[in-house]
């Protein structure tokens, strides 16, 4: 019966402190790297919190199909992101950019690491209509040369801060 009583105000502590996190920081942030696999959801969530969504684009259409199954083309992908992007942002988010460069960025020649973050930078200006003004890297792994890029178009390297990803958020709705 102790034990019982004790596992149960155990639960309820972690459930409170899960949802102080969740109402206090936690949904503020989101990164949105696999928007197929809820998008009424995401958007739902949107309205809900008003979050700030780092967003990934076509430049990482490999790393989505790779890692999240989004199954699309190049072509496909942009046309669900200029579909759904716009959207979100209507629905009361602010967006940003996401992009997954490299693991190891040290090891990769500054010319992909320039197309990668102008070509996501490129695809919120001229397809969305969106001047994005913070970035945060995939894996948060960036170097010099990436920041300096980043410099260039006005963007600013976000460091980590409490967030959730896009696939959490119809558990939270
Ligand atoms: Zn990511």
């Amino acid at each position: 019966m102790r034990t019982m009583t004790l596992s149960v105000s155990l639960l309820n502590f972690v459930k409170g402190m899960y949802k102080k996190y969740q109402n206090r920081i936690g949904k503020r942030v989101i990164h949105v790297e696999s928007p197929h696999y809820n998008p009424e959801a995401l958007v739902k969530y949107c309205q809900k919190y008003r979050p700030k969504c780092f967003c990934i684009t076509p430049v990482n259409y490999d790393f989505l199909n790779v890692e999240y199954s989004a199954g699309m083309s190049y072509e496909k992908l942009g046309r669900f992101l200029k579909d759904i992007y716009p959207q979100m942002k209507e629905a009361g988010a602010d967006l940003q950019l996401h992009v997954h460069v490299s693991q190891l960025p040290a090891l990769l020649p500054i010319e992909r690491k320039r197309a990668l973050i102008e070509n996501a930078f490129k695809f919120f200006k001229n397809e969305l209509g969106i001047t994005p003004t913070e970035i945060i890297f995939g894996w948060f792994s960036w170097d010099k040369e990436m920041e300096d890029i980043c410099k260039g178009l006005g963007l600013k390297v976000v460091t980590w801060s409490p967030y959730i990803y896009d696939r959490w958020c119809e558990g939270l709705l």
